[in-house]
C-alpha cells in the first residue's frame, strides 16, 4: 500500500530558490522513515508539501492515494512538532480529545480513546495535569499523544526530540519504537539533523544533500550492540 508517493516533485521559492529538484520517493505501509541532512537541504520543504501547507512548483505528490490535504482532511496525517503546541492552561486529556471533539466524535468515545493513548505514553495518572507544569520529557509525550488519538495512518514528526536532553531523548525515542510496533499498520515520516538518531530509529533513512553528486554511496553494516 502507497503511503507517500513523490514523482519529479520540485519546490521553488517565489525568490527563486530551488529547495527541491525532481525528488522521486515511494513510500509503502508500516515503515519508520527517517529524513536527515544539513540545515537547509529542504526537510521542512518537503513536510510542508506532505502536510499540504505549500504547494510543489511541479512533479506529482500522492499521500494515501490523495491529495495531501484531502489526506490531512480525512484524520489521515497527524503531526508532532518540536515546539508544542498544547494548549498551556487545559488539561493534558482535553488537549488530547480536541482532534477528536473537533471531528464530532461523541464524549464517552473521545475519552476512552484519549485514556488509549495517555496509557501508550505513560501518562495515565496525568489526566487531569496542566501542560504548563510538565517537563518537556512530558509536554512531549501530551503532543504524541494527541497525534496518535485519531489513528493516522501516517505519522509526521519534525525535529520532535530536538528540544530534550539527551537522557530524556534516548528514553522517547525507546517509547516512540514500542509504539511503533504497537500501532503497525502506522508509517511514520521523522524529521532529524541527528545521522545517529535517525540509524538508531528508521526501517529507512533518506539522505538529503544539498550538494548534488557529493554522497555517491551509502553503506549500512549491521552490528549488534552487547
Ligand atoms: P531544512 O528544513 O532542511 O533546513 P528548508 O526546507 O527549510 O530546509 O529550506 C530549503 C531551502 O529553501 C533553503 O535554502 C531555504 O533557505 C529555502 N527556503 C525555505 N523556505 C523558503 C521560503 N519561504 N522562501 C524562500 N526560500 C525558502
Ligand atoms: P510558499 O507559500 O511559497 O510555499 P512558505 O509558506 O513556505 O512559501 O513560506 C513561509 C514564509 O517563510 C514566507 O512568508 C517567506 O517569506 C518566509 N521565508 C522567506 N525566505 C525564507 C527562508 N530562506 N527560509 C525560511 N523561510 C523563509
Amino acid at each position: 500500500e502507497s503511503i507517500v508517493r513523490m514523482q519529479g516533485l520540485s519546490k521553488v521559492y517565489p525568490n527563486g530558490t530551488v529547495a527541491l529538484q525532481e525528488v522521486n520517493l515511494n513510500l509503502t505501509k508500516g515503515e519508520f522513515v527517517s529524513f536527515v541532512g544539513p540545515s537547509g537541504c529542504g526537510k521542512s520543504t518537503i513536510f510542508k508539501l506532505i502536510t499540504g501547507l505549500s504547494e510543489p512548483t511541479s512533479g506529482r505528490l500522492e499521500i494515501l492515494g490523495k491529495s495531501p490535504k484531502d489526506a490531512r482532511k480525512d484524520n489521515g496525517t497527524a503531526f508532532v512538532f518540536q515546539e508544542h503546541t498544547l494548549l498551556p492552561w487545559t488539561s493534558v486529556i482535553e488537549n488530547v480529545m480536541l482532534p477528536l471533539k473537533l471531528r464530532g466524535d461523541s464524549k464517552k468515545s473521545c475519552r476512552e480513546e484519549a485514556e488509549r493513548v495517555l496509557e501508550l505514553v505513560g501518562l495515565k495518572d496525568y489526566t487531569k495535569a496542566l501542560p504548563r507544569m510538565l517537563s518537556g520529557g512530558m509536554k512531549m509525550r501530551v503532543s504524541i499523544a494527541r497525534a496518535l488519538v485519531s489513528k493516522p495512518k501516517l505519522l509526521l514528526m519534525d525535529e520532535p526530540f530536538g528540544a530534550l536532553d539527551e537522557i530524556t531523548r534516548q528514553t522517547l525515542q525507546d517509547e516512540l519504537l514500542a509504539i511503533w510496533e504497537q500501532e503497525k499498520s502506522m508509517t511514520v515520516l521523522f524529521v532529524t539533523h541527528n545521522v545517529f538518531e535517525a540509524v538508531f530509529l528508521s526501517t529507512r533513512v533518506v539522505v538529503m544533500t544539498p550538494r548534488p553528486g557529493k554522497v555517491s554511496d551509502i553503506i549500512p553494516i549491521d552490528v549488534s550492540f552487547p
